[in-house]
């Protein structure tokens, strides 16, 4: 079927390859039963690339990156490419990626599913159903502002300098993604800064708080980053979505990650800017690296990928009743108790790679009827 929807799919390296190989399955089921199609790309990044080409990513392969609607990757590197020159690291075609297509926003759901609840290392009545959404600022901030460096003080001393710099457009053009994702969910966005002790987090509130009579029906809170963290593990049901800055987001994002307790069920979405037609360049990929101590065995739990590839469907298409049921027919098969061995648990069922991507298919299957 003519499709219109422009997918690259990478798999890299490592058990990329099969996590990937799980959500073809489920391309290839939606496009038979749900005539939702795709005009599927695929292609080499990270170390796979640069045994073909030389780089971690080719050039043409940037360039169809850079049309493409939705890229979707696997995960990159491996031991085999540890002693290449920095330049040429595997990680390093991951990171053009992330820059060529000037991905400034990065969501991290954390979903506890009810069947792994108890796999968080919080009490389980605290986690179990917790579905919070952190938006983290990924081009500016501390981690790129300038003056940066070390430099040799006239006492004999250094002094090693880095600068947190925001200007008004890149807190707009965050907060509006925000705002705008906050109204696909619960409604309620919490900005999160420290406007107490950072100048920066005082004109991060002030935009904040200007752009939020766009958006009237959006419960808008503001909350410091130390609290937040604190707030995190106390009582994390008590947020939809938190917007903050790369620092706050890298620290914030972790610790929510950890209350889902399994880095092989974590997705993960990278956004741009809109263009004219309010199409925005996305990349979207698990949390979790290329696992190279199990790849090949067919025992990665592609659920990770299988969840990107729903933010995909919700994110970049619209395709908001198939998310859902992509979405439950997870929910459904860990309710089932099958489980890799990531998330295996006292009396549930151990099953590979393949099976749980064919029982995710199944699952929809019974769903969709
Ligand atoms: P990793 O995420 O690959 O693995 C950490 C541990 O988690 C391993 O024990 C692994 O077996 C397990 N694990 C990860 N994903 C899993 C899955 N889907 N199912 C079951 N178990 C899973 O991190 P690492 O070991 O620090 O790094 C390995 C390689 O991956 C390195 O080359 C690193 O640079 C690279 N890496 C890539 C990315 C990326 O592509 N985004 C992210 C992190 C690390």
């Amino acid at each position: 079927m003519a499709a219109n929807r422009n997918l690259l799919i990478l798999p890299g390296d490592g058990i990329g390859p099969e996590v990937m190989g799980e959500v073809k399955r489920v391309i290839n089921w939606m496009d038979g039963n749900r005539a939702v199609s795709f005009d599927v790309d695929e292609d080499l990044v990270g170390g796979c690339a640069y045994d073909a080409h030389g780089a971690p990513i080719a050039d043409a392969t940037m360039d169809k990156a850079l049309k493409a609607d939705a890229v979707l990757l696997g995960a990159v590197g491996g031991k085999k490419w540890e002693s290449l020159p920095f330049e040429d690291q595997p990680e390093r075609g991951l990171l053009r990626l992330r820059k060529d297509m000037e991905l400034f926003a990065n969501l991290r759901p954390a979903i506890v599913f009810d069947a792994l609840a108890e796999a968080s290392t919080l009490k389980t009545d605290l986690v179990a159903g917790l579905d919070i959404l952190i938006i983290r600022e990924l081009t500016g901030g501390v981690y790129f502002g300038e003056p940066r460096g070390i430099t040799d003080l006239p006492n004999g001393e250094r002094r090693g300098v880095n600068t947190q710099v925001y200007d008004t457009y890149e807190i707009v053009r965050i907060g509006r993604i925000a705002f705008e994702l906050a109204a696909k969910r619960g409604g309620r966005l919490c900005s999160v800064e420290k406007a107490n002790v950072m100048e920066s987090g005082v004109l991060w509130r002030e935009e904040m708080t200007k752009l939020h009579t766009d958006y009237p029906d959006i419960e808008l809170s503001h909350m410091y980053a130390d609290n937040c963290a604190m707030q995190l593990v106390r009582a994390p049901k008590q947020f939809d979505v938190i917007v903050t800055d790369n620092l706050f987001g890298d620290l914030l994002s972790d610790c929510a990650a950890m209350l889902t307790g399994s880095l092989g069920m974590l997705p993960s979405a990278s956004l741009g800017a809109a263009d004219e037609t309010g199409r925005r360049k996305a990349l979207y990929e698990p949390v979790h690296g290329s696992a190279p101590d199990i790849a090949g065995e067919n025992k990665a739990n592609p659920l990770a990928t299988i969840l990107s590839y729903a933010m995909m469907l919700r994110y970049s298409f619209d395709l908001g009743d198939e998310a859902d049921l992509l979405e439950n027919a997870v929910k459904s098969v860990l309710d089932k108790g099958l489980r890799t061995p990531d998330i295996m648990q006292d009396g549930k069922e151990l099953i590979s790679t393949t099976d749980m991507g064919q029982a995710v298919v199944d699952e929809m299957a019974a769903l969709a009827k």
